[in-house]
């Protein structure tokens, strides 16, 4: 299956993006993991991003897109894929729809998560990475066993810069003004499909599962 995750930052796309993709074999293409290491490695998009990505704004369409583009023709995008925060605006999808039509393939499912303010805040707060793998945590909600150091890889956890309450004002409303609209552009095409992005980790799971009609998690 072909996917999009739509929602507001802290909308759990990423956690449920991961999850599935590592149980379903489909790749978890996500542009704000894939611009963070371009950033770690200081690669020439790397240093054209940083200071957009700082300051909670986006960064340039062309660059977005020419980095999926590149992504999606990988391996390991042919039994399925699931776009994390990416298209983060209107250009971005038309864009998309260009890439996939030159690669043959279509989108089969835009999941939009529905998120209150108050969990979006709550989950931005404490939420923890790994700087190795770039797995996610957070410190109550999905806490790690020993605290700092990554399950899968023993790897130091750390707040990401634009998780700091300052920034997350800025990309709460860039995530309205650029963002929201994608909505009624996938509605339109018939794509979409709402769900809650309030639920705990294990119950949107299987909230999203139900909804594309893929079996239960062999091992959660
Ligand atoms: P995320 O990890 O998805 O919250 O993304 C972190 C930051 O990376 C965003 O605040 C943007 O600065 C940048 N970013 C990620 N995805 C995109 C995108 N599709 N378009 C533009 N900027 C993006």
């Amino acid at each position: 299956m072909r996917l999009v995750f739509l929602g507001p930052p802290g909308a759990g796309k990423g956690t449920q993006a991961e999850r599935l993709c590592r149980d379903m074999n489909w790749a978890h293409v996500s542009t704000g993991d894939l611009l963070r290491e371009a950033v770690a490695e200081a690669s020439e998009l790397g240093l054209k991003a940083v200071e957009f990505m700082k300051s909670g704004r986006l960064v340039p369409d062309d660059l977005v897109v020419s980095l999926v583009a590149e992504r999606l023709k990988r391996d390991d995008c042919t039994e399925g894929f699931v776009l994390d925060g990416f298209p983060r605006t209107v250009v971005q999808a038309e864009m998309l729809e260009e890439t996939l039509d030159t690669l043959d393939i279509r989108l089969d499912r835009v999941l939009y998560f529905a998120t209150d303010r108050e969990v979006i805040i709550t989950r931005l707060s404490g939420r923890r990475i790994c700087r190795d793998c770039g797995a996610n945590y957070h410190v109550t909600n999905i806490p790690p066993k020993v605290e700092g150091v990554c399950d899968r890889c023993g790897g130091e956890l750390y707040q990401r810069d634009d998780d700091r309450p300052e920034t997350v004002q800025k990309r709460l409303v860039v995530y309205e003004e650029q963002t929201a609209p994608l909505i009624r552009f996938y509605e339109e095409r018939g794509l979409l499909k709402e769900l809650s992005g309030n639920l705990e980790v294990e119950e949107g799971q299987a909230a999203i599962r139900t909804a594309l009609g893929v079996p239960a998690e062999r091992e959660p």
